[in-house]
């Protein structure tokens, strides 16, 4: 049977888009003992200089849209405990299958991200993160977007910046949903990863590797988190132009307590932090410096 595409609906109250993905309920849970796909000599696995891609099997959207890449042959190994040489390597299969999506002409919005553990989401232990491509461009960048000027190309609050690269900042978010959540943003105006040079690349990696770790360590259990980039739009008519950043989400609100979003916050849009983000920055920065 031919794959049929998924419905996608559209609230006509709020600007609201579900699309239907019911083939993924068919997706494998893995338990401990099964073979994992991703590590070397799996279903999946792609012999390449040590991170790949492939097509996920059970897309959100359609197969040529939602790629799965996988850091490193290591089951073990997070981003944040990759080396260095390894993280650039990610980082540039980022670009790679960036410009895919931009030489397409047909998809506006590229979305990279990462469910980190398995308390949000990961079905799949072994460290890997996804790429959806989007014909339109979604309303969360959208809002950032249609901001008057560019918010991003400002300075944060100095006392809830964390971490400060040459080319990257990276600042605990003032109204934050999650008490640990942080933005790095590029202090230049670049619109996405594939304008990065070489040198603002290897300045990522390193912004990127403290921002996680600060995330990570907070409590002695490492913190699950969620990261996706904001970059593009790319094949716009409008010419708008993003800021290139990434959020940051840890989930707990303290030692192995999931922080949710709860009724009056979904209800509402306000968010009620149980952290203020002044201090959070300043354990998080306490977190780099050790
Ligand atoms: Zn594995
Ligand atoms: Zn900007
Ligand atoms: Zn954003």
């Amino acid at each position: 049977m031919q794959p049929q595409p998924n419905k996608i609906y559209f609230n006509d109250y709020d600007s609201r888009v579900s699309i239907v993905v019911s083939n993924r309920q068919n997706r494998p849970i893995t338990k401990p003992d099964d073979p994992c796909p991703f590590c070397p000599g799996g279903l999946e696995f792609v012999d390449s200089n040590g991170c790949y891609f492939f097509k996920n099997r059970f897309p959100a959207m359609g197969n040529e849209s939602c790629e799965v890449v996988v850091f490193s042959p290591d089951h073990n190994r997070n981003i944040f405990e990759l080396p260095a040489e390894h993280v650039e390597k990610i980082i540039r299969l980022w670009i790679e299958r960036t410009q895919y999506f931009i030489d397409t002409k047909t998809m506006k919005y590229v979305l990279i991200f990462e469910n980190n553990g398995a308390e949000v989401g990961a079905t799949i232990s072994h460290p890997h993160g996804q790429i959806y491509a989007f014909n339109f461009v979604p309303q969360v960048p959208k809002n950032e977007l249609s901001n008057a000027g560019c918010r991003f190309c400002n300075k944060a609050d100095p006392r809830l910046i964390i971490s400060d690269t040459q080319m990257f900042e990276t600042s605990v978010v003032q109204a934050a949903s999650y008490p640990f959540e942080l933005i790095i943003r590029a202090k230049e105006h670049l619109s996405s990863l594939v304008d990065l040079s070489n040198i603002q690349i290897k300045d990522l990696v390193i912004s990127l590797l403290l921002s996680l770790k600060a995330i990570a360590f907070q409590f002695t259990t490492p913190m699950p988190y969620m990261m996706w980039i904001h970059q593009g739009p790319f094949n716009n008519e409008q010419e708008v132009s993003g800021h290139l950043h990434i959020h940051i989400c840890g989930i707990y609100r303290s030692e192995k307590t999931m922080r949710f979003i709860a009724a009056g916050e979904l209800g509402s849009g306000v968010m009620f932090n149980p952290i203020d983000p002044y201090d959070a920055a300043d354990m998080l920065r306490t977190n780099i410096s050790k």
